[in-house]
């Protein structure tokens, strides 16, 4: 019994590893170009910072003097230490200079060679020092600022610092005899390299987590954005024809209004209405007079200008402002617009699916709209309906301009 739970205890502890170890795959492949470029950002600033260390060490060292041929070694292999890494560092600053336009295989390369040139610069001091002192306290900086700011995943970090204390324990003994110090300055570098390991553990979590928040208010954005654009539309649009719907019509003669008093131009509404649409829609059932409806709408649109707008005001109503038209003009339009409708032939499918055409007639009231007027576009509508009234009485099919506007 004691066996089993353990076994099962086992599988659900590797279980959980092997979700972990997917989910940091999946992390990388989806954020690791991005964080790769973040670490980049950093390496100019590092590759300054450890040029001019370097520089600094290198007159320093060069002037001091020893008694001891150990010493004389250990200050001659710092100065060709830092001299190497003076020129390293110099060229990686060159490399990672701002405004530099690089690949993001190149940046990732870049930071590689720098991320790995850190971890071994920590080793060499290290064991060059061993010559004058027990202490390994540059291998603990090097794992401590390459854990702090290359962001790598943490399977990768891993492998890295694990390869990186074989290279120490394989390195350290060339020049630290002493087999307690050994043991002490293994033991301090395996907890460096753990210290490393958890600094990048750290690091690539908060960076995945800020990515991933990102994204995600990405996506409100977008979505609030696009639920915006539908409200605005359904604010302005008509559902049935996709017109214009009252609204829009007064926004839109807002604008036009006050072109239409800086440049002195005209414009026109005309006010349709579907002859007899009742008995359509009594004849012929209410689902096809909206599809009548709807290719009115289609029709109108195509009969005007692109200047000018059609506006469903209503039931079978509709409204068209025309831009830059005149009273004599604006006749002419809504004649030839009846005229159009009188003879063309719309087209409606009966429930067997055969077609068959309908004829309809609108009649037309044409008002001058008048841009020194408060409320222009409902000073022109009245107008305009008193003289589709007037369509109507004289026995419909016509256009009638209101004569105020002549
Ligand atoms: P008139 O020539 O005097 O305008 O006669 P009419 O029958 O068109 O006028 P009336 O105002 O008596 O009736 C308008 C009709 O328009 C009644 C209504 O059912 C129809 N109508 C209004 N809105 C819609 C709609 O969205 N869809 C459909 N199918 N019919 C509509
Ligand atoms: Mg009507
Ligand atoms: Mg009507």
């Amino acid at each position: 019994m004691g066996r089993i739970e353990f076994s099962y205890t086992a599988q659900m502890m590797l279980n959980g590893i092997k979700s972990r170890i997917s989910q940091i795959q999946r992390d990388h492949h989806a954020f690791g170009d991005e964080l790769a470029g973040k670490s980049f950002n950093r390496m100019f600033i590092l590759s300054v910072i450890a040029t001019l260390v370097s520089a600094a060490h290198i007159p320093v060292f060069s002037a001091l003097s020893f008694e001891t041929d150990i010493e004389q070694q250990w200050r001659l292999g710092i100065v060709v230490y830092h001299s190497f890494m003076f020129l390293m560092c110099a060229a990686f600053c060159v490399l990672t200079r701002p405004g530099r336009q690089l690949s993001i295989t190149a940046r990732r390369r870049i930071t590689r060679v720098l991320h790995g040139t850190v971890l071994l610069a920590g080793v060499v001091v290290t064991s060059i020092d061993q010559l004058v002192t027990p202490a390994v306290t540059p291998f603990l900086v090097a794992c401590t600022v390459a854990g702090a700011l290359f962001i790598v995943n943490p399977l990768t970090a891993v492998l890295i610092y694990s390869l990186l204390f074989c290279l120490f324990a394989l390195v350290l003994p060339l020049t630290q005899t002493n087999e307690a110090i050994l043991i002490s300055n293994l033991l301090n570098g395996l907890t460096s390299c753990g210290i490393a390991i958890g600094l990048s553990w750290v690091l690539w979590k908060q960076n995945i987590q800020a990515a991933q928040q990102r994204d995600v208010i990405y996506q409100q954005k977008e979505a609030l954005e696009l639920s915006n654009r539908q409200l605005e539309q359904l604010a302005t649009r008509d559902d049935l024809t996709g017109l214009a719907n009252r609204r829009m019509l007064q926004m839109v003669a807002t604008e036009e209004q006050s072109l239409m008093n800086r440049q002195k131009i005209p414009a026109c509404l005309l006010l349709l209405d579907l002859d007899l649409f009742k008995n359509i829609n009594d004849e012929l059932g209410h689902p096809a007079g909206d599809e009548l409806l709807r290719q009115l709408a289609e029709l109108l649109t195509q009969t005007v200008r692109a200047s000018d707008r059609v506006a469903r005001w209503g039931g079978e109503e509709f409204a068209i402002l025309l831009r830059n038209t005149d009273a004599d003009q604006g006749m002419q339009v809504a004649e030839n617009i009846r005229a159009f409708i009188e003879q063309h032939r719309f087209e409606l499918a009966n429930q067997k699916g055969v077609a068959h055409e309908v004829a309809l007639t609108v009649s037309i009231g044409v008002a001058r709209l008048d841009a020194t007027a408060e409320d222009m576009l409902d000073h022109a509508y009245r107008e305009a309906d008193l003289a589709l009234y007037a369509a109507k009485a004289g026995g419909r099919n016509r256009v009638v301009l209101r004569a105020s506007a002549a």
